[in-house]
């Protein structure tokens, strides 16, 4: 959500005039800053005070920060760093151009925070990272109430934008080449709540479906409270909707997830799994674990070793608790000691790790489409290695054969895997492995885009210049 606003928060800038900074001192800093991550307070003033230096040398240099923190702490930026320009919040992106625009008239900081949103915010211009992928933002806010989160109370209750919208904009990302669309919001399966329509989930899944040349459809994050079979059905009776499922478990203990406020058990939770990959056998499902909530027992941790168990996740997103304050979970008895948080951390991590190799050794020699990426993982320039994506989003690193054209981010390329590592798969041609290249519109997008920025003419695929990302960032902190 934060690296999507940050997307916006460059759209609207460049709509507004402004250019990003390429290697020169930027006249403009802004920092979109998120709560849900440890120390966000402690990293900005650190990065403040950094910054307060280079105003000195250059008086023009003007500073905005944005984002839940700042949604969070208001006033005690401008208190603790006087030197900040611009303070804006969670519900009020759209207004950065006028705030620094009025910031430098006035020569004052302004501070604008809003108590709710005004207009959905993607609405706004919006730069993306990539040529190949887009998010879009389904519906933001929260409506429930992690004791451990910090959402709810900066994001705001649950708005969802209207189908149509999303469709439309879906639509005009695939006219500009992108073939792999995320659907982004907070808690994916109580969209429609706003508007009372309770399949309105699965009704948009399905509508995707419909939508020529989109070829990916993800979403995340959903929630196993809310997660229903409807949803299941038209994951898998949808033909661009991705065989992965990205399910918080946050803990295997009931006793926990009922502090936690989340309102599923451990039995529902591995049913919604079973229900998954009934229908979707190859189905990769990852997941969020905190580990050492408040109170939390040795046999509650057992409780959580014992679903992970059952539950054979591709990838599972660890955390050791922290309190966040502003959050009930912060004011509970019973935190727990480093040490003791340390030591079930590193044997649950032991457990993900290992069943995620010997869920990857079972892909050895499965034949996938994979989309190539522009900028994941290691890219090794001696076995030309390049990586990409299965449709089960797992991360493949392959080597194209000699003289065949390298293929360029957004292409797919179907190959076999020939070796597994916990947390990725390989495909080698000296082991076997079968390669095929298709050229997409997606790589044709990357090669005007490539044109555009005059690195290289369009068509020369061997071009190794990268300057766009892609949106695949893991999960800084569970939260769902
Ligand atoms: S963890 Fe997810 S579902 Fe729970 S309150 Fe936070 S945003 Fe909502």
């Amino acid at each position: 959500m934060n690296v999507h606003d940050s997307e916006r928060l460059t759209g609207l800038l460049e709509d507004a005039g402004y250019q990003a900074a390429q290697n020169t001192e930027a006249d403009i800093v802004v920092f979109n800053t998120c709560a849900v991550r440890e120390n966000a307070d402690n990293k900005l003033y650190g990065n403040l005070g950094i910054l307060r230096e280079k105003k000195l040398e250059n008086p023009n240099l003007q500073i905005a920060v944005g984002g839940c923190l700042a949604q969070k702490d208001r006033e005690t930026i401008v208190k603790k760093a006087p030197w900040v320009d611009v303070v804006f919040g969670t519900h009020n992106i759209g207004s950065l151009p006028a705030l620094l625009e009025r910031a430098r008239h006035n020569n004052e900081a302004q501070v604008e925070i809003l108590e709710s949103l005004e207009t959905f915010p993607s609405d706004l211009p919006t730069k993306r990272d990539s040529t190949y992928a887009g998010w879009v933002s389904i519906s933001v806010g929260c409506n429930n109430t992690c004791t451990f989160c910090i959402v709810p109370s900066l994001r705001g209750k649950e708005k969802d934008r209207r189908p149509g919208e999303i469709l439309a904009e879906i639509q005009a990302l695939v006219d500009d080449g992108v073939v792999e669309i995320t659907l982004l919001g907070q808690n994916v399966n109580t969209y429609g709540v706003e508007f009372g329509d309770r399949g309105a989930f699965a009704k948009l899944l399905r509508a995707c479906g419909e939508i020529d040349g989109l070829e990916r459809v993800r979403f995340t994050s959903p929630h196993p409270a809310a997660f229903t079979d409807d949803v299941i059905e038209a994951m898998a009776e949808t033909h661009n909707v991705m065989p992965q499922l990205h399910m918080p478990l946050q803990s295997g203990s009931d006793r926990i997830l009922k502090e936690m406020r989340r309102s599923y058990r451990s039995e529902k939770y591995l049913g919604i799994l079973d229900r998954v990959r009934a229908a979707m056998p190859n189905a990769a499902i990852s997941t969020d674990i905190i580990v050492g909530f408040p109170g939390e027992t040795e046999e509650d941790f057992l409780e959580t070793m014992r679903v992970v168990e059952q539950s054979r996740f591709a990838v599972a997103y660890t955390f050791q608790y922290s309190k966040r304050p502003g959050t009930p979970a912060a004011e509970l008895p019973n935190q727990l000691p480093k040490e003791i948080v340390q030591e079930r951390y590193e044997r649950l991590l032991a457990l993900v790790n290992r069943i995620a190799w010997e869920e990857n050794q079972k892909q050895v020699g499965r034949t996938v489409e994979v989309l190539v990426a522009n900028n994941e993982g290691r890219k090794d320039e001696q076995t030309n290695r390049i990586s990409g994506r299965s449709e089960d989003n797992r991360l493949v690193h392959f080597d194209v054969p000699a003289g065949s054209p390298m293929p360029r981010p957004g292409d797919m390329v179907t190959i076999t895997i020939t070796a597994a590592a916990p947390y990725h798969l390989l495909a080698d041609q000296a082991d076997g492995s079968v390669y095929s290249l298709r050229r997409t519109r997606a790589g044709d997008a990357w090669d005007r885009a490539e044109a555009a920025s005059c690195a290289v003419p369009a068509g020369d695929t061997t071009a190794k210049s990268v300057s766009l990302g892609m949106p695949g960032q893991k999960p800084e902190h569970a939260h769902h």
